[in-house]
């Protein structure tokens, strides 16, 4: 039988969204990693009750680990170490040396405030340093120590980790428990999965769908595989999991999806459009600006979002305006006052003006209707052209009509324009 395992993330703010969930994802990646089957994430406000119903349903779903998240502080609305406590029938003792370790911890902390009451100090490090009986105790990497409490009884139950909330101390304290050898027994049968990911541009996810048909109808034992998609940035991500002795199968499958979209599948071994431009533009040692108008900046913000930017990306030139267009990016007043703003021939205007006026080997424009306003029937809100330039001929410039809002158009635009530039330079 699979390791199962549940998620608390616990925290008014997280509940009412205030702050977003970085924990929950994170540890499903780690679990996942490690062959364990998440089950459930549970998210609960800071009230006792919510998370000791929270930590009883994972429980009589059969989880083999419950991993808490927040609520390990000196206040009292933190107060998850002694729910944890209670709810596996185990004593809270104070373990006096926890409590020297983090009173050294706060002392040089509580210096900075002059007016600290020792007292309350003293009454909040007793707090955290009482634990349930039993329990492994993961040091502190911010003022709060982690725990990792085994089963209440020995016939069974669920071991819980107890993590603190903040991300920065959260994910260091996981590789500690992943030492302990109280989380080790717990996870000692997990399987080991394979995990593998295709991305394919410019088809809908229904195609995949019947793809999917298509390798079933030719034998390809999908069972063996546990097969998710996904819409994101305009692209389909199709994520498999399997044992490792159906790794056969998945091959199978994957020569069904190449087969019937050699064109769409760009990734097979889950490397992002970014990262195989960033590849492209350093392998062949060429240099990219851009001249954006709807995107604003976006196109070049992406570009310089991997490490090493650097060495390929020479800068922007964000062309709003029509005088922006003309005086910056070079683009001739004729063909705005001819084509309009948003047209084929702008855009391939833009492009040679960012490659030239930037010193670049190739050049990107980006010109569109990015709505709510502005459109009209020739030129619909969420029309985008795009333009890119590796000078001598080697130009390619395409139209799409973008769904969604403001938003979704620019951001839209910026993935196909990634995948225009893949193309231009894998024809090169
Ligand atoms: P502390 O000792 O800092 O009080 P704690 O374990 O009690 O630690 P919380 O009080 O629950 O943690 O959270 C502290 C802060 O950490 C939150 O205000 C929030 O900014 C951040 N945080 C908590 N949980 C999460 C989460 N799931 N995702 C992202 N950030 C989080
Ligand atoms: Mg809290």
């Amino acid at each position: 039988m699979s390791t199962r395992a549940g998620i608390v993330i616990t925290g008014t703010e997280v509940l009412t969204g205030r702050v977003s969930d970085r924990n929950g994802p994170w540890l499903a990646e780690r679990l996942r990693e490690l062959g364990v089957d998440l089950a459930y994430t549970a998210i609960v406000g800071d009230r006792q009750e919510d998370m000791e119903a929270a930590l009883r349903f994972m429980s009589e779903q059969h989880m083999d680990v419950i991993l808490t998240s927040g609520g390990l502080g000196p206040t009292a609305d933190d107060m998850t170490a002694a729910v944890v406590g209670r709810f596996l029938g185990r004593e809270m003792v104070l373990d006096p040396a926890l409590k020297e370790r983090i009173a050294e911890i706060v002392a040089p902390l509580a210096k900075r405030w002059p007016n600290v009451d020792l007292d309350a100090i003293r009454i909040a490090n007793e707090k955290q340093a009482t634990i349930p009986a039993g329990a492994t105790v993961l040091e502190p990497v911010g003022t709060a120590p982690g725990l990792v409490v085994p089963p209440g009884e020995p016939s069974g139950g669920p071991t819980v980790v107890v993590l603190p909330g903040p991300p920065r101390e959260l994910q260091p304290m996981w590789s500690q428990a992943m030492s302990t050898d109280a989380l080790r027994a717990a996870l000692r049968n997990a399987t080991s999965y394979s995990q593998q990911t295709l991305r394919l541009f410019g088809i809908p996810e229904s195609e995949i769908a019947e793809t999917l048909r298509v390798a079933v109808s030719e034998g390809v034992e999908l069972d063996r595989l546990e097969v998710t998609t996904c819409l994101k940035r305009g692209e389909v991500e199709v994520v498999t999991r399997f044992e490792p002795d159906a790794a056969d199968t998945y091959r199978s499958f994957v020569d069904v999806v190449r087969r019937r979209h050699p064109e769409a599948l760009f990734s097979d071994d889950g490397s992002t459009v970014d990262q195989q431009v960033a590849g492209q533009l350093r392998g062949a040692s060429h240099t990219i600006a851009t001249a954006e108008s709807c995107t604003g900046g976006l196109l070049a913000a992406r570009l310089t979002d991997l490490a090493g930017a650097s060495h390929y990306m020479k800068g922007a030139i964000v062309a709003y305006s029509d005088e922006v267009k003309v005086a910056q990016a070079g683009v001739a007043p004729e063909l705005i006052a001819d084509h309009g703003a948003v047209s084929q021939e702008v855009a391939d205007a833009l492009a040679a003006g960012a490659r030239e006026r930037l010193a670049a080997t190739v050049g990107v424009g980006v010109t569109g209707v990015a709505g709510p306003g502005g459109g009209s029937e020739e030129k619909p809100v969420g029309l985008v052209w795009l333009s890119v330039d590796a000078g001598e001929g080697h130009r390619l410039t395409r139209s799409v009509n973008l769904p969604g809002a403001r938003v979704d158009v620019r951001e839209r635009a910026t993935t196909v324009a990634m995948h225009l530039i893949r193309r231009v330079l894998s024809d090169l």
